[in-house]
């Protein structure tokens, strides 16, 4: 399967066309960004770890049962997807308050959630990606209310599955963002990527930020703490 055309480049990733219609490449850069684009920097190595860590958490959600567009990894930094319409959401699954959460409702960050929440954001960088509830969701026809249950059910199943995986890791689910894509046909899948640029992971014990926290908030580089979630993920398969 070959390479073709450039169809989408965001802020780590470009997605590539291949020479089979409903499969496209995604190649993870070695780029950081945070605030909406504002902080951005080259971090050589992140590339192929986030590819590497999100094809492992995609194969674990596959073998668990999760629909998603995943196929498979082909290369250090590249993986082959199927081609879906991405919902403009931001589906956010929270465990803890932490983030946005804990400054909006001044909660403090760590405190358990009495149960997970669920939360959609606006995909739309103009508009910094508003916080919306179901009846915008409806409103905006984003999605309809058969597809806002099968969402919710699909990022509630992700979580179940992620939080009692890295809890064997040692590794705390704090929160963390999933896109939806919808096929031709009109099913949904779990889209995008799942890594510690897109989850809050807590080391267990000592509650060490094992994610893209570090680079927001400026605690150290980012590619030691990356590559120990990836080592606790390969620890675990190599039991087996
Ligand atoms: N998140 C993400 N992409 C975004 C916004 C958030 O992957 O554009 C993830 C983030 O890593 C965290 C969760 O979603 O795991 C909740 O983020 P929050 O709303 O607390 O926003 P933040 O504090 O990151 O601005």
């Amino acid at each position: 399967m070959e390479k073709k055309d450039l169809l989408y480049e965001g802020k780590a990733k470009k997605l590539y066309q291949t020479t089979e219609e409903n499969v496209i490449l995604a190649e993870y850069m070695d780029q950081a960004t945070a605030l909406n684009g504002q902080k951005k920097d080259t971090v050589l190595g992140k590339g192929a770890m986030n590819n590497q860590i999100t094809s492992l958490v995609f194969e674990k959600l596959k073998a668990a049962g999760v629909p998603s567009h995943f196929i498979r990894k082909i290369s250090k930094t590249e993986q082959l997807i199927e081609k879906v319409e991405i919902i403009p959401l931001e589906v956010v699954v929270r465990n803890y308050a932490a983030g946005s959460f804990s400054k909006r409702l001044g909660i403090e960050e760590g405190t358990p959630l009495a149960f997970p929440i669920v939360e959609f954001y606006y995909k739309d960088d103009q508009l910094n990606d508003p916080f919306i509830n179901d009846s915008h969701v409806l409103v905006l026809n984003i999605a309809n209310n058969e597809e806002i249950h099968q969402i919710k059910s699909l990022a509630l199943k992700v979580n179940e599955i992620l939080s009692a995986w890295f809890k064997t890791l040692d590794i705390q689910l704090i929160d963390f963002k999933i896109e939806i894509g919808r096929t031709k046909e009109g099913n949904l899948l779990l889209a995008d990527e799942i890594s510690p640029d897109t989850c809050r992971l807590w080391d267990n014990t000592t509650h060490e930020h094992l994610d893209k926290d570090i680079y927001r908030r400026d605690l150290g580089d980012l590619i030691p703490v990356y590559q120990e979630v990836l080592r606790r993920i390969q620890n675990e398969q190599n039991k087996k």
